[in-house]
């Protein structure tokens, strides 16, 4: 039986509303050095995805281009090396599903459903993301596979120091209510 951990990325892991506002884009992932240290940020990430690494994690994104791994090579590099080292799949919703549906969710629901084939009994499903269609996909799929899930909703838009905040208040949730 395996639980499964989907993470959205944009304003989930990387807090990208905060960081356009703060630097350009290009600024994100070129090769000069990054603009901020986000230690406590990234320490904290790394806290909870230890703690759930008996998870199948995978990232589940809207965003394509490379923008997940030069990002957050560059932004948050030991979260980087945490999900290269331990092959943590990344997948790109949007650009799979984008000419089929029109919706966001479609994209990540039916995604999910293809990252999941190979598994055949899963026990739950952790939802982490700051939009409504994160919860949504995972629910649905869980609905249509008829597995327990826990939706975890971000902070919509969130400043570093709330996503800071948000992820010190996940670990602590999970150690009291869930492992
Ligand atoms: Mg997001």
């Amino acid at each position: 039986m395996d639980d499964i951990l989907v993470l959205d990325y944009d304003d989930t892991i990387l807090p990208t509303t905060y960081l356009k506002e703060q630097f350009s884009v290009e600024e994100l992932f070129d090769d000069s050095p990054p603009p901020e240290m986000l230690d406590n940020l990234q320490d904290n990430i790394i806290k909870v995805l230890d703690s759930l690494r008996h998870f199948r994690i995978c990232i589940l994104t809207n965003s394509g281009n490379r923008w997940i791994p030069l990002t957050c090579s560059k932004m948050l590099p030991r979260v980087w090396e945490w999900i290269t080292e331990k092959n943590i799949p990344i997948y790109e919703a949007k650009v799979r599903y984008e000419s089929y549906y029109t919706d966001p969710t479609t994209w990540k629901q039916y995604t999910l459903r293809d990252a999941m084939v190979n598994i055949s009994r899963v026990g739950r499903i952790f939802s982490f993301g700051d939009s409504e269609h994160d919860m949504k996909a995972v629910q649905n799929m869980a609905e249509e596979i008829g597995c327990d899930y826990r939706l975890f909703p971000f902070p919509v838009h969130s400043s570093k120091e709330e996503l800071v905040r948000h992820w010190e208040f996940v670990h602590t949730h999970l150690r009291e209510e869930v492992l």
